[in-house]
């Protein structure tokens, strides 16, 4: 008999002869489970115990392997974070209506062809067309996000040269991409100017040189400056941009499409991209899932020769909108047009919800869970008021009050985790040891689900826990 227990470890083709590997293959293809059979061997060998294992419970640790690696797919989430541009959680909830057109997008579509002659279409002239006309600008195009349009705008309009930018607007857009860096990957240079929180007329003036191609005016859409600070107003930029021959760019990120009427209360702070146009921006820039509540996308808006000198770029090829964004945003931008994206446009009508529409909602759920596991949990589900933000890098410091379901007296980890095992996960957050599902981010349709995940969940906690 050998000593060494690596030796009594199963082969690969014992384990294959198990009963339950056939519907493992099944579920995830001979190869991945090949592969997972492979590592959870190894992994077995290399234990520092060296305790040999039997064949189930290699196979379980495959199994378990096979399933964590589903649970990375992109899936179905219900937002409870109470943030309805979460940035982690996909930022916009798309339409129905632009669901639907994503649907139809996936098979052969019309995205590059004429339907009328029969020949080669653009991709993006009818979105184009569409986003002009909402910004009320003579010209735009599309593009894969708000950095691309960026990248875009400024490699094609300023590489070689230079662009400066106020020292309060060198912003971080997230995920630690740096405007100094984009400006740096686009073939310009950048001409810091102004100090942190304030920056003049005279100090954008005395930084115009030969070699200047632009100004850019870039929104802090995610933070807030408070106190001795001051900066220069769009139309001084724009004045000084035209009267030195050089461009003005203005990449909003966020925002409104248009200031007043029956605008989001929510971002009444945010700059509007038809103010900025009207004002006399060479180019606007900003990001189709923050600004539009629809798919990813950047926008590039301004005068034909520019958005044309964008268009021709070899960047315009590397930054493309795909065909499933595409399909969404002309949709989302309809709606837009027809003046009902209030309503049908799921972040809008997410962040208009009053807080007292919410309350009710919270509180038929927290009493619903509460009836449903009174004799088997010690939980205490309650509702109450909440305060969040619009998320996805709009109107810093815009709050809005809403209402959430708070779990306490509950071990809170292991609720969030249980939450996040339910079909589909629900995500919420925790706040001193209480897990606060947030309506302001659900849609009412998913209460009864939001519901059904809550108590199974409290239900699954407290059944684990030894009495
Ligand atoms: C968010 C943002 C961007 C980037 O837009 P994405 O669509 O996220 O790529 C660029 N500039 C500003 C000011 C932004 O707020």
């Amino acid at each position: 008999m050998n000593s060494d227990p690596r030796a009594r470890l199963p082969s690969v083709s014992q384990m294959l002869a198990h009963a339950n590997i056939g519907r493992l293959i099944g579920a995830y293809g001979r190869t991945a489970v090949l592969d997972a059979l492979r590592d959870a061997l190894e992994l077995s060998r290399t234990a520092g115990s060296l305790q040999p294992r039997d064949v189930d419970g290699i196979i379980d640790s495959a199994r378990s392997s096979l399933e964590g690696a589903e649970a990375r797919l992109v899936q179905r989430v219900i937002n409870a974070t109470g943030i309805v541009l979460h940035t982690n959680l996909g930022r916009a909830p798309l339409s129905e209506a632009a669901r639907a057109a994503v649907a139809d997008a996936t098979g052969p579509s019309s995205v590059e062809y004429d339907l009328t002659t029969g020949a080669r279409g653009s991709r993006t002239a009818y979105s184009s067309e569409l986003v002009a006309r909402l910004c009320k600008a003579p010209s735009a195009t599309v593009v894969n996000n708000g950095a691309a349009a960026l990248v875009l705008a400024v490699a094609a309009l300023a590489a070689g040269r230079e662009v400066i930018v106020s020292r309060g607007e060198l912003v971080e857009i997230g995920g630690s991409f740096r405007l100094p860096d984009i400006i740096g990957a686009s073939g310009a240079r950048l001409v810091e100017v102004g100090t942190t929180n304030r920056t003049n007329v005279d100090d954008y003036r005395a930084a115009i040189g030969p070699n200047t191609a632009m100004i850019l005016k870039v929104h802090r859409s995610n933070f807030l400056q408070v106190g001795f600070v001051a900066d220069t107003p769009i139309a001084r930029l724009v004045e000084l941009a035209r009267s030195s021959g050089i461009l003005l760019v203005h990449d909003l990120g966020s925002g409104l499409i248009e200031q007043g009427g029956d605008d989001l209360q929510a971002l009444d702070e945010e700059p509007a991209v038809a103010d900025s146009v009207a004002a006399g921006s060479d180019i606007v820039i900003f990001s189709g899932d923050k600004l539009l509540g629809g798919p990813q996308a950047g926008i590039i808006a301004g005068t034909a020769e520019l958005v044309q000198r964008c268009r021709r770029h070899p960047l315009a090829r590397v930054t493309r909108i795909d065909k499933l964004q595409l399909a969404a945003l002309e949709v989302t931008l309809l709606q837009h047009l027809r003046g009902t994206a209030t309503d049908d446009v799921p972040a809008l009508s997410l962040l208009r919800t009053p807080a007292a529409a919410l309350a009710a909602r919270a509180s038929c759920i927290a009493v619903e869970v509460t009836a449903q596991i009174q004799a088997e949990a010690s939980a205490t589900v309650t509702s109450g008021s909440t305060e969040t933000y619009v998320g996805g890098g709009s109107a810093p410091g815009k709050v809005l009050t809403g209402a959430a379901v708070n779990c306490a007296g509950i071990d809170a980890g292991a609720l969030a985790a249980a939450l996040r095992r339910q079909t589909p996960p629900v995500i919420g957050r925790i706040a001193h040891d209480v897990v606060v599902i947030d309506l302001r981010s659900v849609p009412p349709h998913e209460d009864a689900a939001v519901t059904r995940a809550l108590v199974d969940s409290i239900l699954s906690v407290c059944a684990s826990i030894p009495q």
